[in-house]
């Protein structure tokens, strides 16, 4: 292997023993950070989500609050609960967990949360505050991939980014962060028509398209930071990424790893965001 491991649980802990002690300084000041964790109906993948979540909140001294509804709930009742949470002063950050049922418009459940709580980063005016290089909050795994590259004094000005993916919550605020730290940013999706073309040029390389093996070293310059995002189950039902490890980690300078890359970062990235929001108010 030549690429270095960047290591997401190793960093995510150091972050989280960060996390911890603000907590703990705003607690000697009487303010309890605290999370809102809305589930609606059974989704197994979810539940699991969500109770990762919760458990990260409580081992780093935030309160956190999981809200289960059942999937037959209007839109109109969670629409109301995000309200009340909205002016619920113990509750600094709220989460919707995605998907939500089809009967309910997600787009409008997400804007009904204050943006002073949307510590998902999701709303409109966060993504606004994105684009605009204003205060507001970061969706948390793009922020765990940045957050990634800073952990190995990447510097990332006058570098050529690569960004597989334009999803609303990855790919295109992951492309925003980069051009915001000076990188050349180019985003590749699905109509793109030589892939390979572009993240041979790729000092950096993101990969989040949600399918296995995207990524493989002949597409990639010697040397170069390559971050998986991506989340897939391979023929033998294990977790992988985009990105073929096996390969790529012969290539890249730094690679991050799947599972105990970005995925624990998400996690962390939350912690920190209900933390900034707590702080703010
Ligand atoms: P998404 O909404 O499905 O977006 C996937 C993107 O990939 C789309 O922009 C799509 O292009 C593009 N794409 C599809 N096939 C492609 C191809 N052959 N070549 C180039 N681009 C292609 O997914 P997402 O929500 O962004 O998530 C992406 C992956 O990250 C998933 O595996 C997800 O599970 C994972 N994820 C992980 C975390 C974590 O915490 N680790 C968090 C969020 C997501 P079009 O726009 O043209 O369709």
């Amino acid at each position: 292997m030549t690429a270095q491991l960047i290591d997401g649980n190793a960093l995510s802990k150091q972050l989280r023993a960060e996390v911890a002690q603000r907590a703990a300084a705003l607690r000697a000041r009487g303010i309890m950070p605290g999370l809102a964790v809305v589930l609606v109906g059974e989704n197994q993948a979810s539940q699991v989500y969500v109770r990762n979540k919760v458990k990260a909140c409580e081992d780093n001294g935030l309160h956190s609050v999981l809200e289960k509804h059942p999937a037959d709930l209007s839109e109109a009742a969670l629409l109301a609960r995000v309200e009340a949470l909205n002016n619920d002063p113990t509750i600094h950050g709220i989460l919707v967990q995605l998907p939500l049922p089809a009967h309910i418009d997600a787009q409008k459940v997400i804007e009904a949360i204050s943006p002073a709580k949307d510590v998902d980063g999701f709303h409109v005016a966060s993504a606004g505050a994105l684009m605009t290089g204003s205060a507001g909050f970061w969706p948390c795994t793009p922020y765990g991939c940045m957050k990634m590259l800073e952990s190995i004094g990447y510097e990332l000005r006058g570098k050529h980014a690569v960004v597989i993916g334009r999803s609303n919550i990855v790919g295109k605020p992951m492309a925003l962060m980069l051009l915001q730290k000076n990188a050349t940013v180019t985003i590749c999706h699905s109509a793109t028509p030589d892939l390979k073309a572009m993240t041979l040029q790729a000092d950096v390389i993101v990969a989040a398209v949600g399918k296995q093996n995207v990524l493989t070293a002949d597409m990639v310059k010697p040397g170069a930071v390559v971050i998986d995002v991506g989340m897939n189950r391979n023929a033998q039902g294990k977790l992988c990424g985009d990105v073929d490890f096996a390969g790529v980690k012969e290539v890249a300078g730094y690679i991050t790893p799947v599972p105990g890359g970005v995925g624990p970062m998400t996690i962390t990235m939350l912690l920190v965001n209900t933390l900034e929001a707590a702080e703010r108010s």
